[in-house]
């Protein structure tokens, strides 16, 4: 694999009229990273998006894709998008909209042919090849726009928000879709609020405010890390409950049950056998993640929307 960053910016801003919607956003994503671009509304996250495809000029700072500058011609031919708010040729049936963005894609014909029926079928609409797209629903529409997003075999897909039109089993579809896609070394950029969907397909999430990285998490980390533990367990004293504080913050529910917020799940062992050495029966113990919906409103403050 390449050694140069699928999206590397500095400082990159972007100003309209009065208001900075972009501050200055400064990030690193690996070929082959599959990366979550959270923020609450407004946070500048399409905007950001837009700038690195070139669909608006920055302010000021700099970017490159896949080693190139912005703007590069033969570097826009390896990078898919699905927009958010997509306006497709809606007079064209799935087939021909497929293959006028193979033809935008500068693809020969053949491959364009092969792909477009590998993909119809990929996103479960090779029966309707030949329908028009304004017969489409939203979800098909979501689905034939993710087709055409991956169609050239991009090396980096911009995905904004691919899952809001579709139920739970085109969500599925999605999902799978961005592990095969990470398993052939493709970066995805995803932005999406459904932070249940970034956690069980992202590797690393940024999180920003007002166009400004404000916390990089890694899924892995998140995995192993911070916990509440819930214990259940007959003889619980207050003084255990107390001893119970060098691992964290222990709150004491009832008689039986207290919570704890450990740094690392890592002291479960050492948790489990203070307890016992101290003659309490242990029912349960039992870790519950930080999620990362918990994270981002730790982060980005209660008051912010999702
Ligand atoms: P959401 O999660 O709601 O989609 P977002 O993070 O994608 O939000 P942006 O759409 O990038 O946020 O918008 C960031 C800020 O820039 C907002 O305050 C928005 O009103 C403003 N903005 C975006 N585009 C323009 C524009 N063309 N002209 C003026 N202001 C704009």
């Amino acid at each position: 694999m390449p050694s140069y960053p699928a999206i590397e910016t500095d400082r990159l801003r972007k100003v309209f009229g009065e208001r900075a919607a972009v501050k200055g956003l400064t990030l690193q994503v690996q070929q082959g990273e599959v990366f979550g671009f959270l923020g609450p509304n407004g946070a500048g996250k399409t905007t950001s998006i837009k700038m690195l495809l070139s669909l608006i000029e920055p302010t000021a700072g700099t970017a490159r894709l896949l080693g190139a500058p912005l703007g590069d011609r033969s570097v826009r031919a390896r990078i898919g998008f699905l927009p958010e708010h997509f306006r497709f040729q809606e007079w064209l049936t799935a087939g021909e909209f497929l293959e006028l963005h193979g033809q935008l894609y500068g693809m020969k014909p053949a491959r364009i042919k092969e792909q477009s029926a590998a993909l119809l079928e990929r996103v479960g609409l090779d029966e309707f090849r030949d329908k028009q797209l304004r017969t489409f629903s939203k979800g098909m529409l979501q689905r034939i726009g993710l087709a055409q997003a991956l169609l050239s075999q991009p090396a980096l897909v911009f995905l904004d928000e691919p899952t809001s039109g579709l139920d739970p089993v085109g969500r599925r579809l999605v999902r799978d879709i961005i592990h095969e896609l990470r398993r052939e070394g493709t970066c995805v950029f995803l932005n999406s609020h459904l932070l249940s969907e970034i956690e069980v397909t992202c590797d690393r999430v940024a999180i920003i405010r007002s166009g400004e990285v404000i916390r990089l998490i890694e899924m892995a980390a998140l995995d192993s890390g911070r916990a509440t533990v819930r214990i259940r367990g007959r003889g619980i004293t207050p003084e255990i409950c107390s001893g119970l504080e060098n691992w964290g913050q222990a709150i004491r529910a009832d008689g039986e049950l207290v919570s704890l917020n450990v740094q690392s799940e890592e002291s479960l062992p050492e948790i489990t056998r203070f307890l016992v050495e101290r003659g309490v029966q242990v029912y349960q113990i039992t870790p519950e993640r930080l999620s990362l919906e918990e994270l981002f409103i730790e982060t980005v403050g209660k008051d912010a929307g999702l």
